[in-house]
């Protein structure tokens, strides 16, 4: 098998140990792969380097087009604009996909869903264009831009998504009646492409009431998009209805470029004890493995999982267990 190189960003808090259970887990299967880590984030800053971005970085990820990225702390307020949505901009990693599937074995009130949200990631609110704060501190203002072809893409990304994985319906959440023209600008688009796409079912939902019907009825969605803030939150809230965010896996996919990377963050209330969960830079390889076409090596890493999680008795903390990341790890590697 030919070498595929990837670029690993561990991250920071708990990022390093679950990047590395994930890596343990690849290299017991035959991927090919080939890694090439480099360093981001404040600890960029603290081995010396001038930017949170370096130039090293964004070469790297330039010449390898895949991405294995553990989570990277983004300082509240004041501080350097967020590395990971710097990356999604400068990389024009467009859609980031979260798929959330419930797993036996975990502390939810529901079971069976099945439900992939994808969220238009460069535009909206985070588009970073307009942010200020006025001299007395009274005063902030930010710009939401969203263009007609970050619509079109991202809404023609999930019905292709859909139809590609034999989805039934997709989902246009909005907020068109009060923010009318963002909004009400990826509502109209939408409305039209799904005009396309005869064999998939589509409906609207705005975006406060999809919250409550995805708490109330979430076995009734199927595919959701959005833009990027709304998309943020929801994906989070299905993460929650199947258990948290310690088992959701999220992708950036751009035209040249994808990365993938847990939906959580860098958990610095269990950074350095060990204990958090690897499952969803675990899952985020699974997609990273069916990306690059290898849907049976991304199986394998699935069921891996879902069996260590039914089973219950190698858990992490965070799913009623006492286990540490090592030792799921391992139990994750024996059934392989
Ligand atoms: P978080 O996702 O890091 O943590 C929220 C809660 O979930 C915490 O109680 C944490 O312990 C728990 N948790 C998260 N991942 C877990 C895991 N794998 N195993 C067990 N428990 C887990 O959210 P936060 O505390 O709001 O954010 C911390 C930092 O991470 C912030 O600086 C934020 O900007 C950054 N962040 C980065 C990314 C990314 O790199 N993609 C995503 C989200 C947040």
């Amino acid at each position: 098998m030919s070498k595929t190189p990837v670029t690993v960003i561990k991250g920071d808090g708990i990022g390093p140990d679950i990047v590395n259970a994930a890596l343990r887990v690849l290299d017991r299967l035959d991927t090919g792969f080939e890694y090439e880590e480099v360093i981001v984030g404040q600890a960029a800053l603290d081995a010396g380097e001038s930017e949170v971005m370096p130039e090293s970085a964004l070469k790297s990820i330039e010449r390898t087009g895949l991405v294995l990225k553990g989570p990277v702390t983004t300082p509240s307020g004041k501080g350097y604009r967020s590395v990971n949505v710097a990356m999604r901009k400068h990389f024009d990693l467009y859609a980031n996909v979260r798929p959330t599937l419930s797993m036996p074995g975990t502390q939810s009130r529901y079971k069976n869903l099945d439900i992939i949200t994808v969220r238009e990631n460069t535009g909206g609110m985070y588009s970073g264009q307009g942010q200020k704060v006025s001299e007395d501190g009274n005063r902030a203002e930010a710009l939401s831009v969203i263009t007609r072809s970050e619509c079109e893409r991202i809404i023609r990304f999930a019905f292709d998504m859909a139809r590609a994985r034999g989805r039934r319906k997709v989902t246009l959440a909005h907020k068109a009646n009060i923010m009318k023209s963002t909004s009400g600008l990826f509502l109209e688009v939408g409305r039209q492409i799904s005009e396309e796409y005869d064999d998939i079912e589509h409906d609207e939902v705005i975006v406060d009431a999809c919250a409550m019907k995805l708490v109330m009825h979430p076995e009734r969605f199927d595919v959701i998009v959005t833009t990027n803030l709304f998309g943020d939150i929801l994906s989070d809230l299905c993460a929650g209805l199947i258990g948290g965010l310690g088992l959701a896996p999220g992708a950036n996919i751009g035209e040249t470029c994808a990365m993938f990377e847990a939906v959580h963050g860098s958990a610095p209330d269990i950074a350095g004890k060990g204990i958090a969960n690897p499952t969803s830079v675990i899952l985020a390889a699974a997609l990273m493995l069916e990306h690059v076409d290898q849907p049976e090596n991304a199986n394998r890493l699935r069921r891996a999982v879902r069996s260590v999680v039914a089973e219950h008795d190698r858990v992490t903390p965070d799913l009623g267990g006492n286990a540490t990341t090592e030792r799921f790890t391992d139990a994750v590697i024996e059934r392989l």
